[in-house]
């Protein structure tokens, strides 16, 4: 489980989370949603180590990997998430597959042979294998968010954490990638947590929507919960219902 409990965080002096509750089950693959500057992204950085909480817990399986009363902060890397951004940030100067065992060669973890082949596996996972020794500029966007792709599945122990990975690309590569990324979560067992601020997507690819606005938790449940019973104005109105 991933476990947020009362995160907080003010920039300068503007508060963008407001004591956000949030228990993401095992397995689950769990969207946050809602207009520009909610705090989606902020959120995501907090359970990845980007950014740290003003106050606040969070736990990822067993591990506190932030506890504001305690000092405790244990660095992304340490963290064993696998994030994907919408810009791909994959290294220009690196092959697709030294791309994806950066991770594992940065946290030596395994040896050689068994980066190698966990490397393998994930481009395998995402069509890419025939792209291993290519370079990004001689990839398209999509096939370089593909090679972002597994080289987060291989840096994920159980986490998954998506940041509108496929906000870049042309709608109909954005439809085929969004089952993709779902495929994925399930080949793998992950837990994922994605930030996207496109309705569609979300509905088609949660098990668990959490719609967010101004720092806050509107609503959260299933999709058809969302769909048939908003529980608030905002939400209401979010998801387009005339009064
Ligand atoms: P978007 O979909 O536009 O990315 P979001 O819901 O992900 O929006 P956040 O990126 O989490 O929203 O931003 C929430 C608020 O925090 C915004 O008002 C933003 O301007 C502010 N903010 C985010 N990062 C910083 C920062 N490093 N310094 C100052 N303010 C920040």
């Amino acid at each position: 489980d991933i476990l947020i409990e009362g995160l907080d965080k003010t920039f300068n002096s503007t508060r963008v989370l407001h004591a956000l509750d949030l228990q993401i089950t095992q397995g689950e693959f769990v969207t946050l949603l809602g207009p520009s500057g909610c705090g989606k992204t902020t959120t995501l950085r907090c359970v990845a180590g980007l950014e740290t909480p003003t106050s606040g817990r969070i736990s990822i399986g067993k591990q506190t990997v932030v506890d504001s009363r305690r000092a405790d902060f244990v660095p992304p890397h340490k963290r064993r998430v696998g994030m994907v951004f919408q810009s791909y940030a994959i290294w220009p100067h690196m092959s697709a597959l030294a791309n994806v065992e950066f991770p594992l060669k940065r946290r030596k973890q395994g040896s050689r042979t068994e980066q190698r082949a966990a490397a393998e596996r994930a481009l395998s996972a995402v069509g890419m294998s025939a792209y291993a020794n290519r370079y990004p500029h001689e990839l398209s966007g999509g096939q370089q968010q593909r090679i972002a792709l597994a080289r987060g599945l291989v840096a994920a122990g159980e986490v998954m954490l998506y940041d509108e990975p496929l906000s870049n690309l042309d709608a109909k590569l954005r439809v085929q990638m969004r089952d993709e990324v779902r495929r994925l979560h399930d080949e793998f067992g992950h837990t994922s947590i994605y930030v996207t601020h496109d309705q569609e997507e979300a509905f088609a690819i949660s098990d668990r929507i959490v719609i967010m606005n101004g720092g806050r938790i509107e609503q959260a449940g299933t999709p058809r919960e969302i769909f048939h019973a908003p529980q608030t104005r905002y939400v209401a109105d979010f998801m387009g219902y005339e009064n």
